[in-house]
């Protein structure tokens, strides 16, 4: 099922999510749903505060992304991309690299913005899966930008909070006239 995303300036996006204790039939049909939903904007990543629910939930798929490639393993070992994404991640933490790296990033939550973000250019993270397995892996590419990018919704931050002030201000008017949309 297709969900609402909700957009900017929602208040939704900024609560913090409530961690999930128990993994329910209702929260397996949310990521199903997630999962859809990013899939019909053509997003790389959606966090469940982006369908108006304020939950550790976020969901990945960066396959078909071929100009910015990704690279994930698993204890030490690279794995297939194809077998892991989507990927729902429920609970994710984050563990940065050292290393930055800037990059361009949209949301779908902010149509129409798009801003070159500084990130770490590698992650380690831990999550639980829907099946109730908790993976650690380390992530590089734009996998490793697009788990930041959804970590950080799901505490409530969102990417115009990383933005420089320079580019802040190139995107002021576009943020001046969703305000202006939501009235
Ligand atoms: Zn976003």
């Amino acid at each position: 099922m297709i969900l609402k995303i909700e957009k900017y300036p929602a208040p939704v996006l900024r609560a913090k999510g409530k961690t999930i204790a128990k993994i329910t039939a209702e929260i397996r049909e949310l990521a199903r749903d997630m999962i859809d939903t990013m899939e019909h904007a053509n997003g790389v990543g959606l966090a469940a505060q982006q369908v108006g629910r304020a939950l550790q939930l976020a969901v990945i798929d960066v396959l078909g992304v071929e100009d910015r490639p990704s690279t994930m393993s698993v204890e030490g070992k690279p794995v297939a991309l194809e077998k892991w994404m989507p990927l729902s991640l429920l609970n994710p933490k984050l563990v940065l690299g050292g290393l930055r790296e800037t990059g361009s990033e949209g949301c779908l939550s902010f149509p129409e913005i798009t801003s070159e973000i500084e990130r770490a250019a590698s992650v380690t993270a831990h999550a639980m899966l829907l099946d109730g397995r908790e993976v650690e892996f380390e992530a590089t590419g734009l996998l490793a930008r697009a788990l930041q990018h959804e970590v950080d919704h799901l505490n409530g931050i969102l990417f115009t909070d990383r933005m420089s002030s320079a580019n802040r201000v190139s995107v002021a008017g576009k943020l001046k006239r969703l305000q202006k949309d939501a009235k």
